[in-house]
């Protein structure tokens, strides 16, 4: 092996690693680093500021500037060249730093005299955590090579922070991951749950950033990486991955993995003193941060792609996180974003779902919702911020989430808790009792469902049968296509557990943000507005023959109740219902026993088929208004994207009146109603649903209990006239005039 160079951020980071080795204090370890990178670049200043909270940064070490600023001078996100550095996560290097943009005079340091500045941000994976500060009274340019080895020295400071390593008496600082904090997302499930944190990606902690041994090091990189190009050359070959469009990702990743550049980017980082992990993730950090920057779709998602090889490789070199990490006791799942899919595998034992992003319309929301797992969406940074395990409050009524929160908050909320669990027995005192009105109009309450598990609240909530039966829920929760025997023996089984109460059964709902995996994704540019649903099943109906199969099959001679998915137009209707009467013969030539009762609906989800031609209304057996799609159609924003989701109201008169035409049509030809999306599981949004004229409300099961006993409190006739008093007055939403007359009546 040739004669390795000596680079000069390697005889640093030896320096640093030797000095560092004498001490065990945290803000001593501060003040050598700073020593030591003062005099190995011979520049008069080195400071390292970090984040004392989300958004100011604290002097917390110097050499050249004056020690009594330290812990005394403080700066907001973007404030000053520090304060620059740390907000757009990039280095500032200047010879003239009185000029440059942003730059703040700040006299307790005594900076004024040094010309020259360059800022190096201290980030781990894109969070930014403080700022590497040079300083030097000749005006220049620190040389790319200097900036290389602050980066690197960054680095390996990042991973320090990060560990705990500057904290303790003198630093001031509070180690990271061990403050409580409150996070202040969204509401998504109402309800409080207490338990551990449960992370859906946990994060790798690299323990050595520096290495002892370059060859070594070198040595573990190659391998590590030599095994990821295997284990992609596996998934390649794997039979059971023939998904063209999973493989085309696998491709780009085995590209990536055969890289030159990335690896000799590693390679140069370790050359330079890194260990091989810390150098997988310093370039790691560097795609994050052109992620978070770059606005085409094609190259975040091909960076996307880099990031998700990083993860591969450093679960390789640290063995952390590769297989299931063990649920802990009560897991509070906290992730960035979760798919429905994801969400049923981990299934019901979750007590707490704290999310990122997430949003109310989507179907993991409506996975927990179903479920009844307290949900917060929207809860920022808690990715960054949770380990597995932490303590963890999930406050569902007013989405908020207590990562290791305080005895004082912990004994609140467990009255809280306490409360909750009263107000639901309450409920289940008027389970048997009717969702009939104070003057006497009585409404049909059922639930809405997806998987078998889900049917023993039927007998708990007081459901009258399954409104809503999703079930593509049945195809998410699998890795293959399950078969028409399968799906039968499931249908068959849910209607034994309806002991006799009625199922709409819906079929397959597809597309949209419900992606089977083993199915070639569409790259559609609205999936919400794609290839969808019924779309789907009328194209390719294959999938859609085997299923009416199976649920003529399961009910075995008894009564069967199917609903289509997304009709837009009485034509699609038509064009199912053929699917269906063709089913129909086909069971009959068999010889298997037809259904005593076949009653076939639509599901009303586009406003268009709220003008459909009479004749729909008269053929179809009864009508499913599916609120979820059906709103975000009529006010055209997304039900997924939480910002404009929240701009229009249910209790819109716009809405509203959409809404009491479809029931004053159904009315005209005697065709069954029932509203089925979220909304209906809203008490008040139940209420005003009534006085329009629904009669028929399906809901998640939990939400039963709420609903009736809202119901049987009022005279809906009064709230009908509320409700057009507030059209009448050109109000833009109904829903106050509802609340300020429901705190008189209960
Ligand atoms: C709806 O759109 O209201 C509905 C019930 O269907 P989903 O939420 O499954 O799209
Ligand atoms: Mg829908």
């Amino acid at each position: 092996m040739p004669e390795r160079i000596e680079t000069e951020s390697r005889k640093l980071l030896g320096r640093l690693r030797k000095a560092l080795a004498t001490s065990s204090e945290g803000q001593d370890r501060l003040d050598k680093v700073v020593n030591v990178i003062a005099s190995s670049m011979r520049t008069e200043v080195c400071s390292i500021y970090l984040f004392r909270d989300e958004d100011t940064l604290e002097l917390c070490a110097t050499e050249g500037l004056q020690a009594e600023a330290v812990h005394q001078t403080r700066m907001k996100l973007g404030e000053g060249l520090v304060g620059r550095t740390a907000r757009t996560k990039r280095v500032v290097n200047t010879a003239d730093a009185p000029s440059a943009k942003g730059f703040r005079y700040m006299p307790e340091t005594g900076e004024e005299r040094y010309s020259s500045f360059c800022g190096v941000p201290v980030q781990r994976l894109g969070d930014a955590l403080g700022v590497l500060v040079v300083q030097s009274k000749a005006a220049r340019e620190f040389s790319p090579d200097e900036v290389y080895a602050l980066e690197v020295v960054a680095m390996v400071l990042a991973e320090m922070t990060e560990l705990g390593a500057f904290v303790g008496e003198g630093a001031a600082l509070s180690a990271r991951h061990t403050q409580p904090v409150m996070f202040k997302g969204s509401i998504a499930q109402e309800g409080a749950s207490e338990g551990q944190v449960f992370l859906h990606e946990p994060r790798v902690v690299v323990t050595n950033p520096i290495s002892d041994d370059p060859d070594v090091e070198l040595q573990r990189l190659r391998d590590a990486v030599d095994t990821l190009r295997v284990s992609l050359d596996d998934l390649l070959s794997d039979n059971k991955n023939t998904d063209t469009e999973q493989k085309k990702v696998f491709e780009a990743y085995r590209m990536f993995a055969n890289s030159k550049s990335w690896l000799a980017r590693m390679e140069a980082d370790v050359e330079n003193g890194l260990s091989a992990e810390a150098a997988v993730e310093k370039e790691q950090s560097l795609f994050r941060a052109r992620l978070s920057q770059s606005s085409d779709a094609y190259m975040r998602e091909r960076m996307a792609d880099l990031d998700d090889l990083s993860n591969r490789l450093l679960r390789i070199l640290t063995g952390q996180g590769s297989g299931a990490a063990d649920m802990p006791e009560n897991p509070i799942l906290v992730a960035r974003n979760i798919g429905p899919g994801e969400l049923l595998e981990y299934g019901k034992a979750l007590k707490g779902i704290v999310l990122e992003d997430g949003s109310v319309g989507s179907h993991a929301t409506i996975v927990a919702r179903a479920w009844a797992i307290p949900l917060v969406i929207n809860a920022k940074g808690i990715t960054r911020e949770a380990l597995n395990g932490d303590t963890i409050l999930v406050d569902g009524e007013q989405g908020i989430a207590h990562l290791r929160p305080d005895d004082t908050v912990q004994g609140a909320f467990r009255d809280k808790i306490a409360m909750l669990t009263r107000a639901q027995e309450r409920y289940t005192s008027i389970r048997d009792q009717p969702a009939q009105t104070k003057d006497g109009v009585k409404l049909s309450l059922q639930m809405n469902a997806g998987l078998i598990a889900d049917l023993p609240s039927l007998e708990g909530s007081g459901a009258e049968g399954v409104g809503l039966f999703r079930t593509e829920l049945q195809f998410l929760v699998r890795n293959q296509m399950p078969r028409r025997a399968e799906l039968s023996a499931l249908y068959s089984r849910v209607l034994t557990a309806a002991k006799g109460q009625r199922v709409a059964f819906r079929t397959l709902d597809i597309g949209s943000d419900k992606v089977l995996s083993y199915m070639k994704p569409n790259d559609e540019p609205n999936p919400a507005m794609g290839w969808r649903a019924i779309r789907v099943g009328l194209d390719k109906p294959g999938v859609l023959r085997m299923q009416l199969q199976a649920l003529i099959r399961a009910a075995n001679s008894g009564p069967l109740s199917v609903m289509f998915p997304f009709i837009a137009q009485y034509d699609e209707f038509r064009a199912a219902k053929a699917e269906m009467d063709k089913a129909m013969d086909r069971e009959r030539k068999l010889g298997h026993p037809l259904p005593s009762d076949l009653k076939v609906g639509a599901m009303l989800e586009t406003p268009s088929l709220g003008y459909a031609p009479d004749a729909f209304f008269k053929e179809v057996d009864f009508v499913s208004v599916g609120g979820n799609d059906l709103k975000q159609f009529f006010f055209a924003a997304d039900r997924e994207n939480e910002r404009v989701r929240k701009r229009y109201d249910t209790l819109n008169p716009a809405f509203l009146q959409f809404l009491s035409n479809i029931v004053g049509r159904c009315n005209t030809h005697e065709t069954p109603l029932s509203f089925c999306g979220e909304d209906a599981g809203r008490p008040v949004e139940a209420l005003v649903l009534a006085a329009i004229g629904f009669r028929s409300l399906s809901m998640r099961p939990a939400s039963i209990g709420p609903v009736k006993h809202l119901l049987r409190r009022v005279d809906l006739g009064e709230v009908r006239g509320i409700v057009d008093a507030s059209i009448a007055a050109g109000d833009q939403s109904v829903r106050r005039a509802v609340a300020d007359w429901l705190v008189y009546q209960i």
